[in-house]
């Protein structure tokens, strides 16, 4: 099976010269959801996580199932004011526009080893900004995954020192 296929091109979202990368029709197929569950799950190899940190909004989907898979805790990361409890924050660039992401105080203790988790890598500022969030309470990053890399974005550069992986990279 090619994920690829199942991941379609919206022109012009969601600002005008955006090709905007679109998971949904990868959702709706049940198999295609299970392939890229058991490939993202083939990406950790032997590391044994603790917690798997997703992004709002997309990274959730597969970051729960990966958490599921490797029998690790899930933590969301939101955009502000969304979380109800004390939270940590940090401010990040995107592709298009700026923003704060923002991870409860009590999710990752000291020495937790965390897996990083979101569907594109594009610039590399919303995971920079996450692995921020982690090391400030103290956890060890593994690895920071990604279904996709639009590797003309250049975002692992942003992502030096981590142990980057993507399943699809879109040059
Ligand atoms: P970055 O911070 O520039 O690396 O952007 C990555 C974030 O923006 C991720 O959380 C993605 O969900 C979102 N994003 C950027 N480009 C796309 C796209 O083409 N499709 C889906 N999400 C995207």
């Amino acid at each position: 099976m090619n994920l690829a296929d199942y991941i379609r091109d919206i022109s012009d979202f969601p600002k005008q010269g955006v090709v905007f990368k679109d998971i949904t029709p990868l959702l709706m197929d049940h198999a295609a959801m299970q392939e890229t569950t058991r490939q993202l799950f083939d990406l950790v190899g032997n590391h044994q996580v603790d917690k798997v940190v997703g992004m709002e909004s997309r990274g959730f989907f597969f970051a729960t199932l990966l958490a599921s898979k490797l029998g690790a805790g899930f933590i969301p990361v939101r955009k502000p004011n969304k979380l109800p409890f004390n939270t940590i924050s940090e401010p990040y660039s995107l592709e298009y526009g700026f923003d704060t992401l923002e991870m409860h105080s009590d999710a990752i203790q000291p020495g937790d080893r965390v897996l990083i988790h979101d569907d594109v890598l594009a610039t590399g500022g919303t995971a920079e900004a996450v692995c921020k969030l982690v090391e400030k309470l103290g956890g060890i990053i593994l690895q920071v995954n990604f279904l996709m890399e639009l590797t003309f974005l250049n975002g692992r550069e942003k992502l030096e020192g981590y142990e980057v992986k993507s399943l699809l990279k879109y040059k």
